[in-house]
Order: structure tokens, then C-alpha cells, then sequence
């Protein structure tokens, strides 16, 4: 079993520390946006000895060029947009390959969030960056509803027990939406109720599974009769796919606010 731990950085980021199950003190750095907190976890005795990088926003790679400066370690990002200088890109069908530290990640092409974003698969986990949140999705700043839908159905079909490690601590206000949504879901329900008391202890909510986001996150239940009426009720006409579903609760989550 994999073992992941992380920092925080700004308002709610996740950098998730992928340890070596050859040497645990050796981790791979998930989407490093600061190099501060990354570095006080070196100091208490972790090695930084590669990087991953979903995508380009700052939140995500401002750390790098600080951490890769004096060590000479891997840096893997996306091949489609622009990444700090050491990155070497790599698109799907490509491996992750940190050979010294027995860890590969597969690499799936995910464009919505931004057009060149990319996900890792691994060792029975998923870094999903900002493309799939726990109970929520990305925002489409660069990608159409068809091309988020079309990832998210990549991600979806990974096996039920793969463990979701996302890139923001976001699940209590997406829940609120879902079950705006969804409001018979009970395992939504269940679930804001469980995250609530997590964050009231200061825990992080994630990672999730595959298998309950298939339950609870409305954008992966587009085809679904709930989700579907739901989006017909906001649009005021019929929608004729999943598609249409899907951008409809897209935009409805965009102006959401509890
Ligand atoms: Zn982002
Ligand atoms: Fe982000």
C-alpha cells in the first residue's frame, strides 16, 4: 500500500508527499505552489527526491524552480502548456518512472480545468490535480463541457478502491452544492456529515476513493435521472445528454454560494 502524506499550502492546497516504498524518508512532491512548507518537511527529516505536476497555475508549480535549484532531482509535468524550466513533459500513454524510489506513475491526458492537464495513476492511487475534486470537478477555465465530461469519464473508470488525492481541500462546500443537487443522496448526506466533523478536527477530508465518487459527485453522475431532472429543473428546458447535463450543472456550481 502507498503511502502518501502532505502539506498544506495557502488557503487550502494539498502538496501530497508520495514516500518511497523503498525508503520512506525519500518522497515525491505532488504539485509543489510553495516551497516553504515542502522545505520545512525536508528539514524534519524527509529528502525531496522528485517532482509531479498536474498543471500550470501558479498554486501548483510555484514552488519548483526553489526546490529543483540546488537538488538534482526529477521534474515531470504536462507536455500541453507551459511549465517552470526542469519539467520534462510527458502526455498520456507516457510513465512517470522514478526507478531508485520503485515508483511509476501512468500518465492520462485530463484538458477542461486548463487544455494541457494531466493526472497520475499509481500504485493504486490517482493525483487528480484540479481536474476532479472529492464530490466536485474543476472549473473550466481553458476546456469545453465536452472535453471535462470526457476526462472525468477517464478518471471515473479506474478501479473502486483507487484512492483520490486531489489538489485542494474543497469537499465541504462541494457537498453543500451535490446535495443541492441530489438532496435524497444518502450517502452524500453521510458523507458532508463525516467531512464536517473531520474539518472541525482539523483533519483533511481526503483522500477519497473511486468508488465514492461515483456516489456522491454530482459530475460524475450526469447519465443519472436524479442529476439529469435536477439540471432540467435549473435550465428550464429539456437536455438531450449528459453533456448538456453536465455543462448545466457546471455553470450552476459556478454561481453557487450555499
Ligand atoms: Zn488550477
Ligand atoms: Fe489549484
Amino acid at each position: 500500500m502507498l503511502k502518501v502524506s502532505h502539506v498544506r499550502a495557502f488557503a487550502d492546497n494539498y502538496i501530497w508527499l508520495i514516500h518511497s516504498p523503498l525508503d520512506d524518508r525519500r518522497v515525491v512532491a505532488v504539485d509543489p505552489g510553495d516551497a516553504q512548507p515542502v522545505e520545512e518537511a525536508m528539514a524534519n527529516g524527509l529528502e525531496l527526491a522528485g517532482i509531479l505536476l498536474t498543471h500550470r497555475h501558479a498554486d501548483h508549480v510555484g514552488g519548483v524552480a526553489a526546490l529543483s535549484r540546488e537538488r538534482r532531482i526529477p521534474v515531470f509535468g504536462p507536455a500541453g502548456e507551459k511549465v517552470p524550466e526542469p519539467a520534462q513533459p510527458l502526455r498520456e500513454g507516457d510513465t512517470a518512472r522514478f526507478p531508485e524510489l520503485g515508483l511509476e506513475f501512468k500518465v492520462l491526458d485530463v484538458p477542461g480545468h486548463t487544455k494541457g492537464h494531466i493526472a497520475y495513476v499509481g500504485h493504486g492511487a490517482l493525483f487528480s490535480g484540479d481536474t476532479l475534486f472529492s464530490a466536485g470537478c474543476g472549473r473550466l477555465f481553458e476546456g469545453t463541457p465536452e472535453q471535462m465530461t470526457r476526462s472525468l469519464a477517464k478518471l471515473a473508470a479506474l478501479p473502486d478502491d483507487t484512492k483520490v488525492y486531489c489538489g485542494h481541500e474543497y469537499t465541504v462546500s462541494n457537498l453543500k452544492f451535490a446535495l443541492a443537487v441530489e438532496p435524497e443522496n444518502e450517502q452524500s448526506v453521510e458523507y458532508l456529515e463525516e467531512c464536517r466533523e473531520r474539518r472541525t478536527r482539523g483533519e483533511a477530508t481526503v483522500p477519497s476513493t473511486m468508488r465514492r465518487e461515483r456516489n456522491v459527485n454530482p459530475f460524475l453522475r450526469c447519465d443519472r435521472q436524479s442529476v439529469k431532472q435536477a439540471a432540467e429543473a435549473k435550465a428550464g428546458r429539456r437536455l438531450q445528454n449528459h453533456i448538456e447535463v453536465f455543462a448545466v450543472i457546471r455553470e450552476w456550481k459556478d454561481g453557487f454560494t450555499g
